[in-house]
Parts: structure tokens; C-alpha cells; sequence
């Protein structure tokens, strides 16, 4: 038994360090990236109740020559533990913004582009004026940006995040909550945080075309957003009963596959031009 314990120890910490050199062959690779701006930004597009196009959301996109596609859900966490999430944070801005400044000009309703914030970059207020220095660079006006954060920025320090909030608001951009409905805390921050919209996460659009509960937890989290006066966003909406159910339950703006995949540059531009 003992050298057994012993094997699967050693086995263990193999794994262990393949995990950790990984991660460090990863953050390697992170920071050249951001030093050559070799991340990428693809657009999704957010779809009012006639399926025009309002808006789009920026999903950050890594190709690796050598290591490959990865993730985005596997990227930002190491970016925010070995603390280059705000230089990636910006690379990405800085794409997305001018992306948005030119899909803007000229057109009489503009698209509000959507960006993710992680909760570590509101741990400090230079956060603020960090954003408003890019928009300032982009010449995109704050108007036409939406921040969406997670549900974990209000586990830190709740007064400083209020403050952030409080002062994006006051430079003219709306604030969305992210992946609601699948957090833990209390929903105490829905009236203390100036929110704009709530934005109804996949796990909870899945299956309410077949299972009552399902629709029945969608309908109340839906009908919460509305007596609150939030814009009402679902997210992962991938077939024609989800949108009707969703749009029935007076949902405001719709993303998903259904719609769109989350496109490059010039594959958003193409769809655009195509109707939007
Ligand atoms: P998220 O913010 O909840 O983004 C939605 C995710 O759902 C995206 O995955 C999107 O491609 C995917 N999606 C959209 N429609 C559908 C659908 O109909 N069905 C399914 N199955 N999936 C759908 P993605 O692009 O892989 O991003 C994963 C997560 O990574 C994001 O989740 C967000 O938390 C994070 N992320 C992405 N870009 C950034 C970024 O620039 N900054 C930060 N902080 N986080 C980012
Ligand atoms: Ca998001
Ligand atoms: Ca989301
Ligand atoms: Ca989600």
C-alpha cells in the first residue's frame, strides 16, 4: 500500500508540474502576444425583438502559431493571475473601439459595442480613466459602450466597486450585468449598482423550449430585469423556440448562434452591410 501511495504521489505531482508548465509555456506565450498585438478581437451581434441588429459584443481570440486556438475561457484566467489582464484588457479596447468608431460613422442608429471587464480591473478607480483615455484615442464616444462584468466584482471591495461604477456611468457608458442568474451572492447589488441591463446567461436559456421549470426560472429571472427598468439581454439562444419564448416573455435584445457565431473583423462588416 505504501509504494502504491507512493506511485500515484509521484504520478500526482507529474501531473502537477506538466499543469504548472504549461501555464508558465502559456504566460510565456501571453506576453509576447500582447507585445506583438497578436490578440484578436471577433464581434457577435445582439438582436432586438425584430432581429435587427443593436449592437455586438467583443470576444477576445488567440491564435497561436505554434500552440494553437486557445480559448478565451482559458486565457483570461492566466492572464488575470499572473497579472497581465489589463495589458490584454487593453489590446483588446483598443481593436474593438476602432472597430466601432468606423461600423458608427454614418449611420444614424449607432451599435453599442459590448465589452468584457474582468473583476480584477476594478480593484483599482485608474480603471476609469484608463478606459476614458482609449475611447478619447478611439474618438468613439462612451454613449456607444457597455461594459459587462460578472457577478464576482461585488465579492471585493463593494464600496471602490459602487465608485467604479458610479464614475463609468457618470463618463456616459451603461454597466451590464453578465451571466446572470448563475452567482451566488445576493441580489442586494441589483438596486446598490447603477446597472443598465441584465444580460440572462446560457444555462439558463437552455431547455426552456422543453422543460417547464426551466421556462418558469427564464420567465421570473426575466420578469425581475423588468419591474428593475434593466434591458432584459438573453445570451446562447440557438433555435427559433428559444427566441419565440424568450420574445413572448418580452425579452429586449437576443445573442447566439441562432443569430450569429461570434465573427472576425471583416465577417462582421460583411453582415452589416448585408442588412444590419
Ligand atoms: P461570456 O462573456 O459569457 O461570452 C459568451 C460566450 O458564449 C462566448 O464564448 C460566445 O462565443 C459563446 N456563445 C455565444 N452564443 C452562443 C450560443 O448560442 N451557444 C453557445 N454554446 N455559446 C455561445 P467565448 O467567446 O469562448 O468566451 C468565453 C468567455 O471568455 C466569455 O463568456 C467571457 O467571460 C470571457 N471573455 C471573452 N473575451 C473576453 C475579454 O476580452 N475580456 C474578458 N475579461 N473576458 C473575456
Ligand atoms: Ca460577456
Ligand atoms: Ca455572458
Ligand atoms: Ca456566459
Amino acid at each position: 500500500a505504501k509504494s502504491r501511495g507512493r506511485n500515484n504521489f509521484q504520478f500526482f505531482t507529474r501531473a502537477l508540474n506538466s499543469v504548472a508548465e504549461e501555464r508558465l509555456t502559456l504566460e510565456a506565450a501571453m506576453r509576447v502576444a500582447i507585445e506583438r498585438d497578436e490578440f484578436e478581437v471577433h464581434y457577435q451581434p445582439k438582436l432586438d425583438h425584430r432581429r435587427r441588429i443593436v449592437g455586438m459584443e467583443a470576444l477576445a481570440r488567440w491564435f497561436h502559431p505554434v500552440l494553437g486556438d486557445i480559448r478565451p475561457d482559458r486565457f483570461i484566467p492566466i492572464a488575470e493571475e499572473c497579472g497581465l489582464i489589463l495589458p490584454l484588457t487593453t489590446c483588446i479596447l483598443r481593436r474593438a473601439f476602432a472597430a466601432a468608431r468606423r461600423w458608427n460613422q454614418g449611420r444614424d442608429q449607432p451599435l453599442r459595442l459590448a465589452v468584457n471587464l474582468s473583476p480584477r480591473l476594478f480593484l483599482s478607480r485608474d480603471i476609469v480613466a484608463h478606459v476614458s483615455g482609449l475611447l478619447c484615442d478611439a474618438g468613439l464616444p462612451a454613449s456607444q459602450v457597455e461594459l459587462e462584468v460578472t457577478e464576482t466584482v461585488f465579492l471585493g471591495d463593494d464600496e471602490l466597486a459602487v465608485g467604479i461604477f458610479r464614475a463609468f456611468k457618470a463618463l456616459g457608458l451603461s454597466l451590464a450585468m453578465d451571466d446572470f442568474g448563475t452567482g451566488y451572492s445576493s441580489l442586494s447589488y441589483l438596486r446598490r449598482f447603477p446597472l443598465d441591463t441584465i444580460k440572462i446567461d446560457r444555462s439558463l436559456v437552455v431547455g426552456i423550449e422543453q422543460q417547464d421549470e426551466m421556462a418558469m426560472i427564464a420567465r421570473a429571472v426575466i420578469s425581475l430585469g423588468q419591474s428593475l427598468r434593466k434591458t432584459v439581454v438573453a445570451e446562447g439562444v440557438e433555435n427559433p423556440a428559444q427566441f419565440d419564448f424568450l420574445r413572448f416573455q418580452g425579452c429586449d435584445e437576443f445573442q447566439g448562434y441562432l443569430f450569429s457565431r461570434p465573427l472576425p473583423e471583416a465577417g462582421f462588416a460583411r453582415l452589416l452591410e448585408a442588412g444590419g
